[in-house]
């Protein structure tokens, strides 16, 4: 059964929350059978799920199994991991305590929401749906309705595979967001844009639910002088413009040494050949722009300073050519919003400083880049600046790494996953503490007379 009516919702999570309470989810047994089930069915389903992303972004076959069928990377984490994870952890005491045992018992939080965006439209509610799964959940998935062929094979794989008492999805855009979000639920896992993560956050402000709120956001990346300039672009133009440049943490401007402004310029310009060739339009490796709307914004931003490369744009495809502009100001539309796009700015710098002290005038970003194999600057950057997460000497793969929590700081979001980092996001840790009956001192019971000097003892 694929759950879009609406007026079922109010049902849906009802039956999961009775559900909930006849504890089955908490039998790691189930969690693993169920992680199993969802692994199974990405699997079977993989050229449905290679089909849904060509028609819903042009996506390369190679970039659908490297970023979205790739979360089973994730489920295998999961896995190999959640005995460990769900064992109580013995907690060491202080010697006034020498009675006790003190244990964190992490247990799951019931029913929750997960919403997700188009971009990478399947990864980005199965990766979360996995925390859920493993910390003991029931959840309800709401895809990007702008995706809707990954929207749709999500609701058939999870109607297919789960009873929707525990996992269900409901289809739809903003009505059905707001709908949903008008229920408790007893966690939030958004990913999306900072203006609707505000939404999000205050609809769950009115029950307490904690959220947690993947955002995007403007993720610099700093190129020093000290690189191998070769690996350099191409770790950058990969970073880019895989997906059509529309990926939460692409790099969205460089920041670059005076420098080496123009032997980088020129490598962009020898790697974006050597990926996509003459004409990126021809190529099967290149993706397209989502929709007709992200399209004009985005064609928007070619008006901003002067193209170095690329610059056309094909409404009839959504295409847009991996594009390089030079001259921008920051005051140019281009520099105050996200780009989430194929069009990279060049800001160039003299002194590091200058371009630490702009990434710090503006708000934290998702991603920070630094190609430097200058170990006093790495440290420095480090030092200087705050980002969700730094990746040094190359762009993007910070994600793939499941022992690295995801996530922003600031206006790029609230908390992080993948790995374990998913687990802790949908349980809670419950502190334990635990006397024993063979020994009962009195110093803390009245009468107090003459038991403050221990007291102090104890407390100094
Ligand atoms: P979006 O915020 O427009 O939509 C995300 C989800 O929210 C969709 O499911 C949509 O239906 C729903 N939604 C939209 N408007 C709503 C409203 N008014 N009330 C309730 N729900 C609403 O984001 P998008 O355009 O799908 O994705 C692009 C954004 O997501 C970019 O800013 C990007 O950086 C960010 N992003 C972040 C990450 C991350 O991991 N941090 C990953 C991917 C994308």
């Amino acid at each position: 059964m694929i759950i879009t009516e609406l007026s079922n919702v109010d049902d849906i999570i009802q039956n999961q929350r009775e559900f909930f309470q006849t504890g089955k989810t908490k039998d790691v047994t189930f969690r693993i059978e169920q992680l199993r089930n969802i692994k199974q069915a990405i699997i079977e389903h993989e050229q449905s799920i290679v089909e849904a992303l060509q028609a819903d972004l042009h996506k390369p076959e190679v970039e659908t199994y490297l970023t979205e069928i790739g979360v089973i990377k994730e489920i295998d984490y999961a896995i190999k991991h959640l005995k460990t994870w769900t064992k109580p952890k013995k907690t060491a005491v202080s010697f006034d305590f020498f009675s006790y045992s003190a244990r964190i018992y992490p247990e799951p939080l019931g029913v929750v929401l997960i919403i997700g965006p188009w971009n990478y439209p399947f990864q980005l509610i199965i990766s979360p749906l996995v925390g859920a799964i493993a910390a003991g959940n029931c959840a309800i998935i709401k895809p990007s309705e702008i995706a809707s062929h990954t929207s749709r094979i999500i609701a058939e794989i999870v109607a297919k595979y789960f009873d929707p008492a525990y996992i269900a999805v409901v289809e739809g855009g903003v009505e059905a967001s707001q709908k949903l979000l008008a229920e408790k639920f007893d966690h939030i896992f958004f990913t999306g844009g900072t203006a609707v993560g505000k939404i999000i956050m205050a609809a769950a402000a009115k029950y307490l639910t904690p959220v947690t709120l993947e955002l995007g956001g403007k993720s610099p990346c700093i190129v020093d002088t000290d690189i191998n300039l070769e690996h350099t672009v191409r770790r950058i133009t990969w970073g880019k413009f895989i997906n059509a440049g529309q990926t939460c943490i692409a790099p969205d401007y460089l920041l670059v040494d005076k420098k080496i402004k123009k032997d980088l310029i020129d490598g962009l310009g020898k790697s974006l050949k050597e990926f996509y060739g003459d004409n990126p339009a021809n190529s099967p490796d290149y993706a397209r722009i989502i929709s007709q709307k992200h399209f004009d914004r985005l064609v928007d931003f070619l008006k901003d300073g002067e193209v170095i490369i690329g610059g056309v744009a094909q409404a009839s495809e959504r295409y847009i050519a991996p594009t390089v502009i030079d001259n921008v100001s920051l005051e140019d539309s281009i520099m105050q919003e996200e780009i989430f796009g194929p069009i990279l700015p060049i800001i160039e710098y003299t002194d590091i400083a200058e371009a630490i002290a702009l990434i710090n005038s503006r708000p934290k970003p998702l991603a920070l880049y630094l190609f430097s194999q200058n170990k006093n600057l790495q440290k420095r950057v480090l030092q200087e600046t705050s980002s969700g997460g730094v990746c040094i000497n190359d762009t993007v793969m910070q994600v793939g790494v499941s022992s690295l929590p995801f996530g922003g700081v600031g206006d790029s979001g609230i908390g992080n996953y993948h790995g374990k980092a998913s687990f802790d996001t949908f349980s809670h840790n419950k502190s334990v503490l635990q006397n024993s009956f063979w020994l009962d001192l009195k110093w803390r019971y009245a009468p107090y007379e003459g038991k403050l000097p221990l007291i102090k003892k104890l407390l100094g």
